[in-house]
């Protein structure tokens, strides 16, 4: 029985859709960014996140985010208020790249005025990165300014399945570039990679059964080299053969309704149902 819901926070890279040095260029029309700044366009794209929220026997409702990247604040003030999300009960992280952490220093709104503070769960790795960017939210005897500053408390994992608000998270580790790691994660029937070049062969047997696939599909053809194509994405998605796959971390070269439609035709074909997912998309699921 579906007991929980999943709402995309984002579905971009880093630089969001539109591209704003699209919209001001003198020459070059592209008419993805053009019509993502249209109220409602499904090609507007924030950071690649999701929030996992479950409610519990007493109605309380039980959030956790992954990710909170450049675009947290405008993605939390779209999305939240709509959909009744009144706290963040944990964060968990799948890497420490900007559009994955950018807005770590923004939760300072939620532990100053909601709760008093927020777990976050991340790789050593991730933990000493953000510590050189963020050095007063991991020691906050190093913040200047009045105002304070978000209260954090992090929790280093490795690759062991771990526990957050009484859901299991495993931990899919997969190549994200020639020198990286990123963990994907694995919990309920569903499986979220959003940044990954690469899926060893020990993650995918992690992955196998899962229902729903949540997969990087930076743009179609151009190669990247630390994203998948939407070629490789396919490809994977043809071998774990879910009920549902939903592409994320999308480029400005993705426009939203005319790639569906031909991915809507390889459903007909191979009964393989695949879609870009857009901002602010629900999700009903298993955990
Ligand atoms: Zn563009
Ligand atoms: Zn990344």
């Amino acid at each position: 029985m579906n007991n929980a819901t999943l709402l995309f926070l984002g579905t971009g890279t880093s630089e969001g859709v539109p591209r704003v040095s699209c919209l001001t260029h003198p020459e070059k029309h592209c008419e993805v960014c053009h019509d993502a700044i249209k109220v409602g366009s499904p090609n507007r794209r924030r950071n690649t996140s999701i929030l996992i929220s479950k409610t519990l026997k007493n109605k309380k409702k039980l959030n956790v985010l992954i990710d909170v990247g450049k675009f947290f604040y405008e993605s939390s003030m779209n999305w939240f208020p709509p959909n009744t999300i009144k706290t963040i009960d944990a964060i968990v992280l799948t890497h420490s790249h900007a559009d994955a952490v950018g807005g770590l220093d923004d939760l300072r709104d939620w532990t100053n005025n909601t709760q008093n503070i927020i777990n976050v769960y991340l790789r050593k790795t991730d933990l000493v990165s953000i510590s050189r960017s963020y050095d007063y939210l991991v020691d906050r005897s190093k913040q200047t300014g009045g105002g304070g500053v978000a209260n954090l408390k992090f929790n280093v994992i490795d690759h062991n399945p771990f526990e957050v608000c009484g859901i299991k998270f495993t931990p899919l580790p997969v190549i994200h570039g020639p020198t990286q790691l990123a963990n994907g994660y694995r919990f309920g029937n569903v499986t979220y990679i959003s940044d990954t070049s690469s899926i060893p062969s020990e993650t995918q047997k992690l992955i196998s059964g899962s229902e729903i696939l949540i997969l990087d599909a930076l743009r179609p053809r151009k190669t990247h080299g630390t994203h998948f194509t939407l070629e490789e994405a396919i490809a994977f998605a043809r071998t774990v053969k879910p009920n549902k796959t939903l592409f994320t971390d999308a480029a400005h070269d993705v426009n939203h309704v005319q790639i569906n439609d031909y991915l809507k035709k390889i459903l007909w074909d191979e009964n393989l149902d695949m879609q870009y997912a857009y901002d602010g998309q629900k999700l009903q699921i298993k955990l």
